[in-house]
């Protein structure tokens, strides 16, 4: 037999570093990071600033996507099982946002507290003194308490504070994908959609922000015969909309509160554009799974109730289902993760009751829709 040339590795090196590899690849895979890149930071922290990267980003090369998550084996996204696309950035400012990570265009840092280990390699690494400390201890000099924060105005986003994370308990949220790698993901779960009658749903953020690489995206699905499905708030030009039109199966739509003003209160925005579009939307042909956020003392009045089936009676026939989605506070622990002190960490309601839940779906049933509560 052949010897294979003394190089000063043994054998069991190779294989061990083999070994490392394959791990790392199903690391990553299991992480949902294999197609992403998360060193491809992305330059800017103002809407002007991103708006410009991603003009820049689009003369140059191909069409890219801002994707702060991609999420297979979906259930509540729409039918079957579903590969749910998070685009980053959103116009709304809901106070009980249940993914604050997905508010702001430019990519951001996350933390991940439970895999912080402590060891503040990250704030030794910044250049800037952006990443800071306090650390509290007990009347031994031990410490007993660490906070850490990130200063956004000083802040240069080079990233060095993520690379020294040994832990990954610091990860970038927003990376830019062309179409071609959502799609890789796309086409590992289509046996999937073939036995559920699943597809891909749009997500975010809010999707139709981005409404050139949602069109491309959607177009290529339905190419390879995909089922699609758009979740958007509908607070969006309705040039964006007709953009997605001939490639969406099904939009998931929020109807938050029939008040204008009231709306205004609770997401930021008014809701006429939000009512026109959906009509405009049924006028077109489109298909719809009303969402229905319901927040104790915020929008599950009866009298908002009332108002919503009088909206959709006129389009009943492009509304296939009504789902509705009883508050919780799981958006909490995200916004701590963002280091963001602002309304959705102070933001507290009690959840709805299964009484109040089944007034509702019964409400809604004597109408004539179909109901489901996520
Ligand atoms: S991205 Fe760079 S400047 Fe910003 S906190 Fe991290 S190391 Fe500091
Ligand atoms: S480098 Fe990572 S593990 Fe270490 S203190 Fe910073 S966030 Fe925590």
């Amino acid at each position: 037999m052949e010897k294979r040339p003394y190089l000063g590795y043994t054998r069991a090196h190779y294989r061990s570093v083999h070994i490392a590899k394959k791990c790392a690849k199903y690391f990553y895979r299991f992480q949902g990071w294999d197609e992403i890149r998360p060193w491809e930071k992305v330059k800017g922290n103002t809407m002007a600033e991103t708006t410009e990267t991603m003009e820049t980003a689009e003369e140059t090369k191909e069409l890219t996507g801002r994707i702060f998550d991609i999420q297979g084996f979906s259930v509540q996204d729409g039918p079957g099982i579903r590969l749910t696309v998070f685009f980053k950035g959103c116009p709304l400012k809901c106070l009980w946002c249940h993914s604050p990570e997905s508010q702001r265009y430019p990519s951001e840092i996350n933390m991940l507290k439970t895999k912080c280990v402590n060891c503040l390699r990250c704030v030794q690494a910044c250049p800037t003194g952006s990443r800071t400390v306090d650390i509290k201890k007990d009347e031994n000099g031990n410490p007993i308490e660490f906070n850490y924060d990130i200063n956004l105005k000083t802040c240069i986003r080079c990233g060095k504070c993520v690379d020294a994370c040994l832990t990954q308990a610091l990860y970038w949220c927003g990376t830019d994908m062309t179409v071609e790698e959502v799609m890789k993901k796309v086409r590992r779960d289509k046996p999937f959609f073939k036995k559920s009658g699943g597809g891909i749903t749009i997500s975010g953020g809010e999707c139709l922000t981005q409404p050139d690489f949602a069109a491309a995206l959607l177009k290529q699905c339905k190419e390879e015969e995909v089922n699609t499905a758009v979740d958007t708030c509908g607070y969006v030009p309705w040039e964006n909309i007709e953009k997605v039109l001939p490639y969406s199966d099904l939009f998931l739509y929020d109807i938050k509160q029939m008040d204008s003003d009231k709306h205004k209160e609770l997401t930021g925005v008014p809701n006429e554009l939000i009512l026109e579009n959906a009509v405009k939307i049924a006028e077109n042909g489109g298909h719809f799974h009303i969402r229905l956020p319901m927040i104790t003392g915020y929008n599950d009045s009866m009298e908002n109730m009332e108002k919503i089936r009088d909206f959709l009676l006129p389009i009943k026939d492009s509304v296939d289902l009504i789902q509705i989605l009883p508050y919780h506070a799981l958006g909490t622990v995200k916004w701590e993760r963002l280091n963001w002190t602002d309304a959705g960490t102070e933001f507290k309601t009690e959840p709805p009751s299964d009484e109040e839940i089944q007034e509702r779906v019964k409400f809604f049933e004597d109408a004539g829709f179909k109901v489901i509560v996520h």
